[in-house]
């Protein structure tokens, strides 16, 4: 087996693909494949994902192997997602079942006609006429259509599904002439398939709705002064300048080059917020121009923006099974050949037991029949339909409503965690604070002026994306303080940063670390305690073993923060608590601005994720919170890691399980709410469908559910559930 690098993902749109049956299918079909390490299926996609070694496996192959067993897989890459698929892939399955319906219907008013006519009232069990009988043939015809190659597939695979349940139902239906029974069956059946397809193709549209969200073209201007261009967003290279006039969604991503404007970001946080733009700043694909012309120098290809990486996390997010679905597709694969078995036993034990123990009152009339009938029916409730397609729809709903929300969920598992949170911990620096610090306090020491010492600061905070390196250097900039990079830099995570200035070592970084690097004296550790008392970060700055000054920083809280942690605390929340790298101190002031019961200071990076790790013992969810910043492993440890990640930070996206794209605390109580909600409609829906599965079954034993109130209980259950499921779209 290779390592992860020599390791490639291949994805495939297969067409075919539509119930978590022809899943199973495909795991057998590619299970002996060599090269094949890890296989990633999701319905709603119709799309699959392969990971293989490259030398033992060949795309060509694996697309062979799929069509042997009647799948096409199409190349995911080279899909325009709009329109692969054919009016009558679309909409065959309707058509028939409207054509099944209506002969049904025809079918069963004139056999109540011809009823009537002989003076009985409603149906009779006697066979319909010859002309009835065609048309409800048709009906089942119509209504098999999609059904029997699906059928012949899981025979000649050996499987029982859904599919040949139906044609074996029906099958046994009209060998003992009940056809206007077979014909219901078949109708409905189709429906519900029917239903199943626009549930799926809801939540496969409300992804797609998302990425819709950027236009197809762009105005490109290929020098200053000329006429702008239309021409597709795909041709458009880095580099290149486009324009965007006023109340235009912006392509693509880029640098403001001319003019300045508001710009509207709800596409991607959900937050509907006009922010102040002008030249040098970026701006995204998706966000709306508000109101004026500006130019742009793009930074990314169309299919690399923001939106477009983002959408590509939420399309992944639905191989990430949450916990409960995969329960319920384990439940529906033992509960089928059970309940097969049932209506094997439910045919052929009583008949043959009956008429042995000759109960009193039980009548032996007909008796094969009836019972080979009440089998028939039992097979039909077999059909795990309701159950295997509403929790896939329940929780892509529950995604793409959090991602219109600017929360990024990257899987149903840490949905449904959220639901269940027990402790948050939470990091200081651009969490609980605001992130972008401010320097308060310039303190030489020695011969060192503030000018110096904001030099030799800025040259080694240049190495580094710390919110603190990024005050030092735009504080320098604006104080027009000069500096060039150091060199030979080292990044201590946690700690501070080395380097070399102008020939000479040089060191920035907090006290504690500061006294390894060179002596701090008595007069230095005042100065230091002096800064950390006014409740600032405090950073040494030295050259050599020699510290030349020191700097104290200050972060103010998120206003919102100590309202957040009241509403953790309403939704049940246990445990709160921040970690920080920075000084006691200025913990002590943070956490008991944000109104948090505990903390703690000093920590490193790895420390933070021990701390994880302590929480993590005992039920329920811990999750932390984050900025990506020396935090990465604490969210890794985390049962679930959230990263607070304003549009632009693709490296706190990359690292967290769920981020936070608007930047604000607030919505992880929303979030846990909206967990709370999709994870009951899953598991009413559960519920829903086997005590009607249950209540059928008894029903059935006792002789009074009949074929097509049972597969008509199962047709109205997968309505039910599903647009339960749909609900969440419109939260
Ligand atoms: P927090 O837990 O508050 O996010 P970090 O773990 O990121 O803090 O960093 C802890 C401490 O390490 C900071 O408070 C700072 O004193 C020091 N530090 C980290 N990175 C740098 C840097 N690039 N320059 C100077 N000091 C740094
Ligand atoms: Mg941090």
């Amino acid at each position: 087996m290779g390592t992860a690098e020599t390791l490639r993902w291949m994805s495939f749109r297969i067409p075919q693909l539509d119930c978590h049956d022809e899943i199973l299918l495909i795991q057998q079909l590619l299970s002996d494949c060599p090269g094949i390490v890890q296989l990633e299926c999701d319905v709603l996609q119709r799309r699959i994902d392969i990971r293989f070694q490259p030398g033992q496996a060949t795309g060509d192959e694996l697309v062979d192997r799929l069509s042997r067993a009647g799948m096409t897989a199409l190349p995911w890459q080279e899909l325009d997602q709009q329109d692969v698929e054919s009016f009558w892939q679309l909409h065959g399955r309707a058509v028939m079942t409207l054509c099944s319906g209506v002969l049904l219907l025809i079918a069963a008013l004139s056999h109540l006609v011809a009823s009537m006519d002989k003076g009985l009232v409603g149906f009779s069990l006697e066979a319909p006429s010859g002309a009835a009988v065609i048309l409800l043939a048709g009906s089942i015809l119509a209504a098999f259509v999609h059904v029997v190659p699906r059928a012949l597939t899981s025979i000649r695979h050996l499987r029982a599904d859904m599919n040949l349940l139906m044609l074996i139902a029906v099958l046994g239906a009209i060998a003992i002439e009940q056809w206007l029974e077979g014909a219901m069956v078949g109708f409905l059946f189709s429906l519900a398939l029917w239903i199943e397809q626009r549930a799926t193709e809801r939540a496969r549209e409300s992804i797609k709705g998302l990425m819709q969200q950027t236009p197809r073209m762009a105005r490109s201007v290929e020098r200053p002064g000329a006429d702008a261009r239309e021409l597709p967003v795909q041709r458009i290279e880095i580099g290149q300048r486009i324009e965007v006039w006023p109340g235009e969604q912006i392509p693509m991503d880029g640098v403001v080059m001319s003019g300045a404007t508001y710009v509207d970001q709800a596409a991607i946080t959900g937050e509907s917020m006009p922010l102040a733009i002008g030249v040098g700043d970026q701006v995204y694909a998706g966000t709306l121009n508000v109101n004026s012309s500006i130019q742009v120098e793009v930074t990314h290809k169309s299919d690399d923006t923001t939106l477009a990486r983002t959408l590509r996390l939420v399309e992944q997010a639905q191989t990430r099974r949450a916990p409960i679905q995969r329960w319920v597709e384990v439940f529906a694969s033992r509960y089928t050949p059970l309940v097969m078995g049932l209506a094997v036993a439910v045919m052929l034990l009583p008949p043959l037991i009956l008429p042995i123990v000759q109960l009193p009152g039980v009548s032996l009339d007909r008796i094969w029949d009836t019972w080979f009938y009440r089998g028939l029916v039992v097979l039909v409730i077999s059909c795990p339909c309701a159950l295997v397609i509403s929790t896939p729809v329940a929780v892509v709903a529950g995604i793409t409503t959090a991602v219109r929300r600017g929360v990024l969920v990257k899987g149903g598992e840490f949905l449904e965690a959220m639901a269940n949170v027990r402790a948050i911990a939470f990091d200081k620096t651009g969490t609980l604070t605001v992130g972008t610090p401010l320097i308060e306090q310039l303190v030489p020491i020695g011969e060192t002026n503030s000018r110096d010492l904001l030099s030799l600061a800025a040259a080694l905070e240049v190495a580094s994306i710390h919110p603190l390196a990024e005050a030092i250097r735009s504080h320098a900039s604006s104080e027009e303080v000069e500096y060039s990079a150091a060199t030979d830099c080292t990044v201590h995570h946690g700690e501070g940063v080395t380097g070399s200035v102008a020939g000479e070592p040089a060191w920035i970084g907090k006290p504690s670390w500061a006294a390894e690097q060179a002596e701090l004296s008595d007069d230095v550790q005042q100065t230091v305690e002096g800064v950390a008392a006014a409740g600032l970060t405090t950073l040494v700055v030295g050259r050599g073993v020699q510290p030349i000054g020191v700097i104290g920083i200050a972060d103010p809280i998120r206003p919102e923060t100590d309202q957040v942690m009241a509403e953790l605390r309403q939704h049940g929340v246990g445990q709160l608590l921040m970690l920080t790298g920075d000084g006691d101190a200025v913990a002590k002031s943070i956490a008991d601005q944000a109104g948090l019961e505990s903390y703690k200071a000093g920590l490193m990076p790895n420390e933070k994720a021990d701390e994880v790790a302590q929480l993590k013992d005992g039920k329920g969810t811990v999750v932390m919170v984050g900025d990506g910043v020396n935090d990465s492993p604490a969210m890794a440890r985390a049962t679930v890691g959230i990263s607070m990640a304003s549009i632009g930070s693709q490296h706190a996206i990359a690292t967290s399980d769920i981020a936070l794209m608007s930047d604000d605390l607030g919505r992880i109580p929303w979030l846990i709410d909206h967990a709370r909600r999709t994870l009951r409609v899953i598991r009413q829906n559960t519920t829903l469908a086997i005590m009607l599965k249950l209540l059928c079954l008894a029903a059935t034993i006792a002789g009074f559910c009949s074929l097509w109130i049972a597969i008509a209980a199962d047709t109205g259950a997968t309505l039910l559930v599903t647009s339960n499921s749909l609900r969440l779209f419109s939260r």
